[in-house]
């Protein structure tokens, strides 16, 4: 495990503020543990209010300066933290793996994309640009500029712990606020590891910050009069909360929550492609992702040939700890989690779903205290079935027949989520009517996993969004910035 210099003697992890580690003093935590191997690796003690207070007053100090330094001088420590990421790049995909338990390769990827968005901030001297017009009316020139507003937050979830808070950061510190980031409670260590990167990168004390906890710091934070703005990713319950919250304090959220997302397989598809990319979008990270195609809807006539397909992939997938070599999955965060999924494989088998492959008779030599799952391929799945309306978060594919392509886009719409969905055609009409009638924020043609690059918007809509700006790219600078309109007349004196 790569060394984590600055935890302290105890294990215990310690919050970042002013540009210092600082002990927490709430009273509760709870241990970070190897999902693969059962270890334990730290303890995250959870921050309470006065922790919350203490940093949120020292992010509002440094603000006053930050909103007027020079916009080329806030970038620099971003270019610095771009070098530093990549050049531990691996340290941090070996930690993610054995903080969350997904395989190194996913890990790397994960890395990868949270470094675009660090890249795409570096570009803020032009995107932070508003606009202006000179003769806008009769001896009037009028321009709008973009001012930071204060201290703002993003509070992640497990599922990314590397890339989800690099969504947010190099975002609200280029426009001129400064940061505080609430990672999961679950797998800190990896934003630990980030922030000992932070440290070296040359920002001033107190524009980025990071506080440990969990429902109490949140809670903290929301109702904090000095936060102006927050960003959630995490379950649709708890986004609901944190936009509630968040809104009624006055302040700008977005929350993006949980997800069901749909994938549509017509009979024009090349089936051994959709076959692989379906099962890899479903299994990948052993299904603990947001843009998991879960419910698979598939055309009367090519049913049967699929799911052979699907059974034989998933029947070929190793499961393991993520650092062994030709891994294709990892382990599943808790046990608490991995019996969720069981459960839920149950209530599948008593709704009448036809077990195509049952993912639960496994055991993983070496690593017999992790929390392993196999790919588990459900058949028969109506639109009806608990299995096909909530979010598992776990490697169970469920197969549905759908008589022709309107009923398939029918069923991708029923659905109370709207976070991605995915079409398998070669038939352009019907990509066509897809990426006009289908109700998700991110839409794949023949494209498994649905994640815009960073200089895009990514976000989802229904139950899977409460706000109207999504992270990432141009959204990004609207949601961290106010616009002033300034109107100009010189006469001739
Ligand atoms: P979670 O909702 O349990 O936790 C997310 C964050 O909320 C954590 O930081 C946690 O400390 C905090 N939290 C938990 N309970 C809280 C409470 N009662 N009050 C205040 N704060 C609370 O989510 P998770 O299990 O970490 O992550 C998995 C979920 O995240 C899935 O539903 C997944 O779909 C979703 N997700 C969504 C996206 C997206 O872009 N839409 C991306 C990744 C993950």
């Amino acid at each position: 495990m790569p060394e984590i210099e600055t935890l302290a003697d105890d294990g215990q992890l310690r919050n970042y503020a002013n540009g210092q580690w600082t002990e927490i003093t709430g009273s509760n935590g709870q241990d970070i543990v190897n999902p693969a191997t059962g270890e334990t690796l730290g303890h995250v003690p959870f921050s309470d209010e006065a922790d919350v207070d203490r940093v949120v007053g020292q992010a509002l100090e440094a603000f006053q300066d930050w909103q007027s330094t020079p916009v080329e001088e806030r970038i620099q420590p971003l270019f610095e933290l771009k070098q530093l990421l990549e050049e531990h790049e691996s340290d941090l995909a070996e930690l993610v793996v054995q903080e969350h338990g997904k395989t190194l390769a996913e890990a790397r990827g994960e890395v990868r994309r949270g470094i675009e968005n660090v890249e795409v901030a570096c570009g803020i001297p032009s995107m932070m640009q508003a606009g202006n017009l000179s003769h806008a009316a009769p001896e009037i020139d009028e321009s709008a500029v973009r001012q930071p507003l204060g201290v703002f937050t993003a509070i992640t979830p497990f599922n990314f712990p590397a890339m989800i808070p690099l969504w947010f950061l190099p975002y609200a510190v280029a426009t001129g606020n400064s940061f505080i980031l609430k990672p999961s409670e679950q797998d800190p260590l990896t934003a630990r590891l980030i922030f000992q990167l932070i440290d070296e990168a040359g920002f001033p004390d107190g524009v980025v910050n990071m506080v440990h906890g969990g429902p109490e710091a949140v809670n903290a934070l929301l109702d904090h009069d000095d936060i102006a703005g927050a960003s959630f990713v995490g379950s649709t319950p708890i986004a609901k909360h944190v936009y509630e919250r968040g809104a009624k304090n006055g302040k700008r959220v977005q929350a993006q929550g949980g997800a069901k997302n749909h994938v549509i397989v017509t009979e024009s598809a090349d089936l051994d492609f959709a076959a692989e990319k379906v099962l890899s979008a479903s299994c990948a990270c052993a299904g603990e992702r947001c843009l998991a195609l879960d419910n698979v809807v598939i055309e009367d006539s090519i049913y049967d040939d699929f799911v052979d397909r699907t059974v034989e992939l998933a029947d070929e997938m190793t499961v393991s700890q993520g650092l062994e070599d030709d891994v294709d999955m990892g382990a599943l965060i808790t046990p608490e989690h991995e019996r969720n999924v069981r459960n839920h494989i149950q209530t599948g088998i008593e709704e009448g779903a036809t077990l195509f492959r049952d993912g639960r008779d496994i055991t993983v030599d070496g690593y017999e205290d992790g929390n392993f799952l196999g790919p588990t391929v459900f058949g028969d799945v109506t639109a009806d079935m608990v299995i096909a309306r909530e979010e598992i978060f776990g490697p169970v594919v469920n197969l549905m027949r759908a008589e022709n392509f309107d009923e398939a886009v029918e069923t991708v719409n029923e659905s109370r989520f709207g976070n991605a969905a995915s079409l398998f055609t070669n038939n352009g009409h019907k990509a066509n009517r897809f990426k006009k009638e289908a109700e998700a924020g991110n839409l794949g043609v023949n494209v498994g996993t649905v994640a815009p690059m960073a200089f895009f918007h990514f976000g989802g809509q229904k139950d899977s969004f409460f706000g109207d700006l999504h992270a990432q790219g141009e959204d990004m600078i609207q949601f961290y910035t106010d616009k002033t309109i300034y109107i100009e007349r010189w006469p001739d004196q």
